[in-house]
């Protein structure tokens, strides 16, 4: 393990900046709910920082013959409710700092769903599209025996994010398990179901969107048959986001992916449009009256944008020009603080990502139960208890957001932190 240092390289500053790193942002999002509540500051204090960060070299040989070394990371924030959960990455702009941001929302959003979780989040500095299939695994295989010590079902538990897949995170479940001489299920989740996975992991994240989406339509008095909706993303989040709000009645018009967009007034026909999954980045290869950038998606005028993406698209350069009556984050971390205050200053409601896509975590807590138990859930199953949690969570963050002069997300922080609070409260500081 080369280092399990808890010092942070990049402190905020005094204004948000819009280069603000995820860490930067979450802090000041942790700073501004804990201004909210009464909270022991010594609490607010220890959750600025991460219990460890994991920092390791990962060698592979590529298939010229030739080694190259990778850095990844596994940043554990907080494991006060339970073992730390959350993704693994595969992406060039992976950070030490971007872990530690991505794995303090972890937290959060283990805690607003009332998961028995904390936070983390890893991942490695690459560009898995430069990769082999074969390279992918000698670097997942090798990445999980650095870890291996670190992680585990009642540890940490890595999950799926961007660049990685349930294939990735089956060969992390087989080195992992090959070395501890036991098929061991649950270190891992978002697998395939044929070995241990749950069904309806890919879409829960997604489902969640468009529950939240659906609720927060309803809460502002809309008819989801009349609501437009614009997407920017058409990966596993956006693409099951958006084919059941169009189930639903809702009017998707437009959609995109890394090429750009397309856009149809009278509604696009998700089902026809083949997601990322299906075949990748093939948004614009379907037949639209209009096509669109990324960037001029999130300018349309609709009822309900979701940027689904990437993270810092929502900036202070374009928060003036969204021209939507209610923001619903599908990825995470979409929105900087300063167009977050942008928003709040011009009564746009943003949904935030730690209540919205945290579908996926709890399809992967069901997955971990199922492991735990070795008995698999049906999909219907699986499907009625993510809308029982899904729900109990957006009642208790719209009570929050009620009783409070606050934002959607300080709402939804204050129940994350209340709970992490009181949990840190119970159990004092030791040794
Ligand atoms: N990577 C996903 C997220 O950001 C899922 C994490 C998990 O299932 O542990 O929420």
């Amino acid at each position: 393990m080369a280092s399990t240092s808890t010092t942070e390289t990049e402190e905020p500053t005094e204004e948000p900046t819009e280069h603000e790193s995820a860490l930067q942002t979450a802090r000041r999002q942790l700073q501004h709910a804990a201004d909210h509540l009464d909270i022991d500051p010594n609490i607010v204090e220890r959750l600025k920082h991460p219990k460890s960060v994991h920092e390791v070299t990962v060698p592979i040989e590529r298939d010229d013959g030739s080694v190259d070394v990778f850095t990844g990371y596994r940043a554990q924030h907080d494991s006060v409710r339970g073992p730390h959960k959350g993704g693994l990455r595969y992406h060039p702009e992976v950070t030490r700092d971007e872990c530690v941001g991505l794995g303090m929302w972890m937290t959060w959003k283990c805690a607003v769903m009332d998961l028995p979780f904390g936070g983390a989040k890893g991942g490695i500095s690459v560009n898995p599209k430069e990769l082999s299939d074969r390279e992918k695994e000698q670097l997942t295989r090798r990445f999980t025996e650095e870890l291996r010590d670190v992680i585990g079902p009642t540890i940490d538990i890595p999950a799926p994010d961007m660049g990685t897949d349930p294939q990735t995170m089956a060969w992390l479940m087989d080195a992992y398990s090959m070395q501890e001489g036991e098929t061991i299920p649950g270190v891992v989740t978002g697998k395939p179901p044929v070995i241990g996975g749950s069904k309806g992991r890919d879409s829960a994240p997604g489902r969640s969107v468009a529950i939240i989406a659906r609720e927060a339509i309803d809460y502002y008095e809309k008819d989801i048959q009349e609501t437009s909706v614009a997407i920017q993303g058409y990966g596993s989040v956006g693409a099951n986001a958006a084919r059941l709000l169009d189930e639903w009645g809702a009017n998707v018009v437009a959609l995109s992916d890394v090429n750009g967009g397309i856009y149809d007034t009278n509604g696009l026909d998700t089902h026809s449009i083949p997601t990322h999954h299906e075949e990748p980045e093939a948004v614009m290869t379907h037949e639209a009256p209009e096509t669109v950038s990324n960037e001029e998606l999130l300018e349309l005028d609709v009822d309900v944008l979701i940027p689904a993406a990437i993270g810092n698209v929502l900036t202070a350069d374009n928060a003036d020009a969204v021209d939507a009556d209610i923001i619903v984050e599908g990825a995470n971390g979409p929105t900087t603080t300063a167009a977050s205050e942008m928003f709040a200053e011009r009564d746009i409601p943003v949904i935030p990502d730690i209540l919205a896509n945290a579908g996926g975590v709890t399809v992967s807590y069901f997955e971990w139960l199922q492991d735990i138990n070795r008995r698999a859930w049906s999909l219907e199953r699986v499907n009625d208890e993510l809308e029982t949690e899904m729900l109990a969570a957006w009642t208790d963050v719209r009570e929050e957001f009620e009783s409070r002069d606050v934002t959607w997300r300080d709402a939804a922080y204050i129940v994350a932190l209340s709970r992490v609070a009181e949990a840190h409260d119970a159990r004092g500081l030791w040794p």
